[in-house]
């Protein structure tokens, strides 16, 4: 497959197919960043682990009617994706507090919220992916409501199969963050990856973290605890 590089960011390329219209490949690196990148590392095997996560959560979202730029994983890193038009919007879904809730807004560690609550964050590396609101997307014309009303709904219902199916596989879905495109017809996409790197998972018994907060904050091996939720999901 000859392929041209289109894009890099701090976790995945996308490449163009030479020859082949209307369809990338997105390939996941082994490098984990953290803090807006101040926090460097390679670790072996994570790419190939968030591309068969990511690969298992696309298709169940798509079982249930929620598609996304997906097409089907084609290497042990890659996977083949429609091409998108980013949204610079990160959207994150909370259903327990962690993370930034807790250091910025002083909710207790692993409450559970009333209800999903989303926040965006402006996608820019130059800014450090500030909080925004609805209003900053439509005066920067990011998005109008109407498109950012769709973003939601999707968010929410990626959330109800999520969790779900993640507790079905004796994970807990604390938070997550998704990215959204708009197709060739304009159409909102959900795009990106979904995965520990994206997502934090705690194990539904023991409450440990399963996910990139051990990078983070140098709890320990992630490559090791990813492989633990890849079994668990195929399960
Ligand atoms: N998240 C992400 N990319 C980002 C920021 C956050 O994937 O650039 C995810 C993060 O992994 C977590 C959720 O979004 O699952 C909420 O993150 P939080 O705001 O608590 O971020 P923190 O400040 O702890 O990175």
């Amino acid at each position: 497959m000859e392929k041209k590089l289109i894009y890099e960011g701090k976790a995945k390329c996308i490449y163009e197919i030479i020859g082949r219209e209307n369809i990338y490949l997105q390939e996941f690196k082994d490098d984990a960043t953290a803090f807006n990148g101040e926090k460097k590392q390679s670790v072996a095997g994570k790419g190939a682990l968030n591309n068969s996560i990511s690969a298992i959560l696309f298709e169940y979202l798509r079982s249930k009617g929620v598609n996304s730029h997906f097409i089907e994983r084609v290497s042990d890193t890659g996977m083949l994706v429609r091409p998108l038009k980013i949204i610079k919007v990160e959207v994150v879904c909370r259903n327990i507090a962690a993370g930034s809730l807790v250091r910025k807004f002083g909710f207790s560690e692993a409450a559970e919220l009333s209800k999903p609550l989303i926040e965006y964050y402006y996608k820019s590396d130059e800014f450090g992916d500030p909080l925004f609101t609805l209003a900053h997307i439509e005066e920067m014309k990011i998005a109008n409501v109407n498109e950012m009303k769709k973003i939601d709904a999707v968010t929410l219902e990626v959330n109800l199969h999520l969790k779900k199916f993640f507790s079905d596989h004796g994970i807990k879905l604390v938070d997550f963050k998704l990215e959204f495109g708009y197709d060739s017809n304009g159409e909102i996409v959900l795009a990106d990856e979904i995965s520990p790197d994206t997502c934090r998972l705690w194990d539904l018994e023991s409450g440990k973290k399963l996910d990139k907060d051990n990078f983070r904050f140098g709890l320990g091996n992630i490559a090791e605890t990813y492989v633990e939720i890849l079994d668990k999901i195929r399960k």
